[in-house]
């Protein structure tokens, strides 16, 4: 039992499982919570009711008519509905037909007003409930804004006195820039813009991310390595001296995986379910995943999996180029279902046309389709040109394809470089990003593939390996009782 004060925080994400998703954030959001919870923590959580969110399918109920947030020089009504995740954990959606009333998450020119809008509305929510959180944990630049607030607008105001704000940057490459008029929108144009010498391109727009890491209590990443890797140039996306000023109160807490929506012994979607002590069934996902995706069914060619963003950040370039040098060497087949940038889109649809027996190709967002992959795969494949933290090489771990990946961020923390001659590791890795280096890394990993009884060891291994939320649940526990001390420092200097 945990001997700590319960603490009351409220988690505020764009994307939550399992009621909206894009990415890992929605996993993280919708997991974290749960292990919080058994902790013995009030968590809570509170993201937009988009329009694609069914109340009834998710039994959602009204807890707050619609009350009037400040928004610019007036103000929008918003109401808020409540499902729940977990052991009854509350997740608020704040409900405003004008500006959430759309199909999409993301994507819209006033995506700067639209999740302004949802901020503001999430902490003026806490006053109608009377909920004071002592934590406000903030994830990625759709909340940049509300740290920001806590040391502004809100400042002075009681309610919010005792209350820590941690950031959470799940992807930095994602800042939410826009112009001037954002900083109206949300009520504080008086504080002006980030004027620093060696952030020139920052001084005329408003940086959400930015504020995010300049005004939070404490600032987080998904992995260590990423946590070190952003106070570079190389993956600081330009606000690497910024990071570099907060790094004292900058920390690495890894990921982990909801083993409860993630577990083969009990997914549904399987053709067959299986576990470490039963993994001849698992050739049975093979064989129905090459016969879903029209590809040759034979039990002894390498399948190699991705479940990925089709975007830069993922390899894809990389993996375009030395895709026909994998085609003419190795006699493996490739499973890929992502969407993205319509580039990847046509040059890996090309790819499938020609090799109609070797490469198939989803073009789609899936999951009961991603998790026959993770199950019916041998190998998963991820050559990130950088990687916060990455789930799909933990999934992959836990069902039994072995990740193939490039060593940066959070792969480089969690997959080690498999060494035949020790035995030791548990996957496949290069550190060079170029299609060079990631096809010799695809030779490897088909050819050990060949050697039945260590690859099977490897299986075991990664099955074997606790990537659960509990031990990162601690860590947040650890960084939310910083965030506190921080916070109660400063408000006894103020
Ligand atoms: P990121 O958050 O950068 O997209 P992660 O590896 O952290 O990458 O998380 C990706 C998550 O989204 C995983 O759970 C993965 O299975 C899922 N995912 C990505 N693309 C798809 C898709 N097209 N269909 C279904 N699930 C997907």
């Amino acid at each position: 039992m945990q001997m700590e004060r319960p603490l009351k925080v409220l988690l505020l994400s764009a994307e939550v499982v399992p009621f909206a998703k894009t990415g890992g954030l929605a996993d993280v959001a919708g997991a974290l919570p749960k292990a919080l919870k058994e902790l013995g923590h009030d968590v809570r959580v509170c993201m937009p009711h988009y329009e694609r969110i069914d109340p009834q399918r998710f039994g959602l109920e009204w807890v707050l008519e619609p009350f009037a947030v400040p928004m610019d020089s007036a103000t929008e009504p918003v109401g808020v509905l409540k499902g729940t995740i977990g052991d009854a954990i509350p997740v608020y959606m704040t409900d405003n037909e004008r500006y959430f009333g759309r199909e999409g998450i993301y994507g819209y020119p006033d995506d700067g007003e639209r999740f302004v809008l949802y901020c503001r509305a999430a902490l003026e929510m806490l006053k109608h409930l009377d909920w004071q959180p002592d934590v406000i944990h903030c994830n990625d630049w759709h909340t940049g804004i509300v740290p920001n607030w806590l040391q502004t607008t809100f400042r002075a105001d009681p309610f919010f006195a005792a209350t820590a704000s941690v950031y959470t940057i799940h992807n930095l490459q994602y800042q939410g820039i826009f112009g001037q008029r954002i900083l109206e929108v949300a009520g504080i144009d008086e504080y002006g813009f980030i004027h620093r010498p060696d952030m020139a391109d920052l001084s005329n727009v408003v940086d959400l991310m930015a504020r995010g890491i300049l005004f939070a209590d404490i600032v987080s990443t998904v992995s260590e390595r990423y946590a070190q890797e952003i106070l570079t140039p190389e993956y600081g996306e330009r606000l690497d001296p910024l990071l570099r000023d907060r790094r004292e109160h900058l920390l690495g807490v890894l990921n982990g995986v909801d083993y409860d929506e993630y577990n083969p012994a009990t997914d549904k979607y399987l053709a067959r379910n299986y576990d470490v002590n039963s993994l001849d069934l698992r050739a049975e996902n093979k064989l129905a995943l090459q016969r879903a995706a029209g590809l040759p069914e034979r039990a002894d060619v390498p399948l190699f999996g991705m479940i990925s963003r089709l975007v830069d950040q993922k390899g894809f370039d990389i993996l375009a180029q030395a895709f026909d040098n994998i085609m003419a060497t190795v006699d493996a087949q490739f499973v890929i279902l992502g969407t993205g940038d319509p580039h990847y889109h046509n040059v890996f649809g090309d790819f499938a046309q020609r090799y109609p027996q070797k490469l198939a190709l989803f073009l789609t967002f899936n999951a009961p389709l991603a998790q026959r992959i993770y199950a019916g795969s041998d190998m998963f494949l991820m050559p990130s040109r950088f990687e916060p933290c990455g789930l799909g090489q933990l999934i992959s771990l836990h069902y039994g394809s072995i990740p193939v990946v490039r060593s940066t961020g959070g792969l480089a923390d969690t997959v080690q470089d498999f060494d035949p001659s020790t035995g030791e590791g548990n996957g496949f890795a290069f550190a060079q990003y170029d299609g060079m280096h990631l096809f010799t890394t695809v030779v490897r990993a088909a050819e050990d593939y060949r050697y039945r009884q260590t690859w099977r060891e490897l299986q075991r291994r990664g099955m074997l390996a606790d990537y659960s939320w509990h031990a990162s649940a601690r860590k947040y526990v650890d960084l939310y009782h910083k965030a506190l001390a921080v916070h109660a420092a400063e408000a006894g200097h103020a």
